[in-house]
């Protein structure tokens, strides 16, 4: 009886917790952007945050703040609608300070000054927030308060609306309800701070591709290209659903705007933002097609396969090896430009391991991104063409680097599970039917150098030259093997 009495007493407080931990709701006001300004107003459950929220921020030494610099105006009401007392503890989090915790409604404005400050040091200001003559570019990021808790992939039920001026339109990753401008965040929280949105009186261009909806937001100039857009979009997603033997999510934004500084690409969960300087058409698109390719490319490796710790070589020099081999099977780009992406690859790991002296580990380099970038991505890249090549000679071309991304993909991505190294190892394995673990020993976390002359060869083609000067041609007479290799691998 005692028992049946605390089960009773038990199950209210459990569902109180659940409910608790549910939801938020955002209500964005950008009918003030005229004056400069975003209204946020979040309705938010802070039970368990101990009353507390906070702004993912990237503070720099000159802007210990980063985003939350340009909150302005806020206010906390409980639910009988009392103003509460603020304090702002720094690093983007405040605490109301009030005696009850529970639900709260948080107010503030956003002041639309981003490109006062340098964002270089997290990526430029696509990472951040930015204007356009059509209208707003933001990450999630940078307009949303979230309750100050370990898990934010707990908060659930998160719903965004927007109120716009005449003409304006939304441009997001979130799904649409019958509302008019009224959005529920796919899986959880976490999918509305790391998204981007676009809004204002842009184009817009919607495709279906299977089970992917592609949702275009772009900035006028960019609007004459849409075609060329999605002529690079449509291969690339549907080369690598068929690689990976899947695809991750229904719904996609790319938001494409011209910028004055640089192309660059920033891939968030489900959506990715393209800032391409100069011309758009077929030469450049070596240039920002790669970009693009590559960032979607994440939307698998990256944003759904996930390591454990640090596995930078495998999620971006894999990424980047992926994107070369699809954009050539693809006939996005020719043989010649293939040839000559790879050399640069092969230039950036000659110059690091020989001119700079950088004597670390693949795996290690991964520590420090930036600053051993050609390790990170051109030797990752390099270890990509290694593992293929010993994989297609193991089972005779049976079998490839993508049976390896497929079935990360079955064992990591599906199930929402975080992978290490050991688990790239036992997955080669299954799939070559070989023990790779000394692949891995010398080239990924040793330092034995990477022998790229002999597996261009075993694809046929030959490596000329050394440091920076490299050349790579189709050799001759190459054999069957060969030949099957590179059929295999770049689809020619
Ligand atoms: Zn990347």
């Amino acid at each position: 009886m005692k028992k049946y009495l605390l089960l009773l007493l038990g199950l209210p407080f459990f569902l109180n917790v659940q409910a608790q931990n549910n939801a938020a709701e955002y209500q964005l006001d950008f009918t003030k952007q005229q004056q400069n300004l975003v209204h946020v107003k979040a309705n938010l459950e802070l039970s368990q945050a101990k009353n507390r929220f906070f702004m993912i921020t990237h503070p720099s030494d000159k802007n210990p703040d980063g985003e939350a610099k340009f909150v302005k105006n806020i206010t906390a009401k409980n639910k009988k609608g009392q103003k509460q007392t603020l304090k702002y503890l720094g690093e983007g989090t405040w605490e109301i300070q009030s005696v009850s915790s529970g639900s709260f409604t948080v107010e503030y404005d956003i002041a639309l000054d981003h490109n006062t400050e340098n964002w270089d040091h997290c990526g430029g200001v696509d990472e951040v927030a930015y204007k356009t003559p059509e209208g707003l570019f933001f990450t999630g990021y940078s307009l949303f308060m979230a309750p100050d808790i370990p898990a934010l992939g707990d908060v659930k039920n998160v719903s965004v609306s927007f109120t716009l001026p005449k003409n304006w339109k939304a441009s997001t990753p979130w799904i649409k309800t019958q509302k008019p401008n009224h959005y529920t965040v796919n899986e959880d929280l976490r999918f509305l701070l790391n998204n981007c949105i676009f809004v204002g009186n842009h184009h817009e261009k919607e495709i279906k591709l299977g089970d992917f909806e592609l949702l275009f937001a772009l900035g006028s100039s960019m609007q004459p290209y849409e075609n060329d857009f999605i002529g690079l979009m449509q291969p690339i997603i549907e080369s690598t659903t068929k690689v990976f033997k899947g695809s991750p999510k229904k719904k996609y934004l790319i938001v494409v705007n011209e910028n004055d500084i640089m192309t660059d690409g920033s891939a968030f969960r489900t959506s990715f933002s393209q800032i391409i300087k100069g011309k758009v058409n077929k030469n450049s698109r070596t240039n920002w097609g790669h970009i693009m390719a590559h960032e979607t490319i994440h939307l698998w490796n990256g944003h759904t396969l996930i390591p454990k710790e640090q596995e930078e070589w495998f999620k971006e020099g894999f990424t980047d090896y992926l994107t070369n081999i699809l954009l050539t099977r693809t006939k996005i780009i020719d043989e010649p430009t293939f040839y000559k992406r790879f050399e640069n690859v092969i230039t950036k790991y000659n110059i690091t391991r020989d001119l700079m002296q950088n004597k670390l580990s693949i795996q290690e380099s991964g520590n420090n991104k930036d600053q051993n970038h050609y390790l990170v991505y051109g030797g990752g890249e390099l270890v990509a063409l290694g593992l293929d090549i010993e994989i297609r000679k193991a089972t005779n071309n049976h079998k490839s680097l993508d049976d390896v991304f497929a079935g990360m993909y079955e064992a990591f991505g599906k199930t929402n599970t975080r992978y290490e190294l050991k688990d790239i190892i036992a997955i080669s394995n299954s799939v070559s039917g070989k023990n790779l673990q000394w692949f891995f020993d010398d080239y990924v976390t040793g330092t034995k150098r990477i022998p790229v002359t002999d597996y261009l060869a075993a694809m046929g083609l030959q490596l000329d030259g050394f440091l920076e000067d490299v050349y790579i041609s189709a050799g001759e007479n190459p054999n069957a093997e060969q030949l099957q290799f590179k059929k295999g691998i770049l689809g020619l």
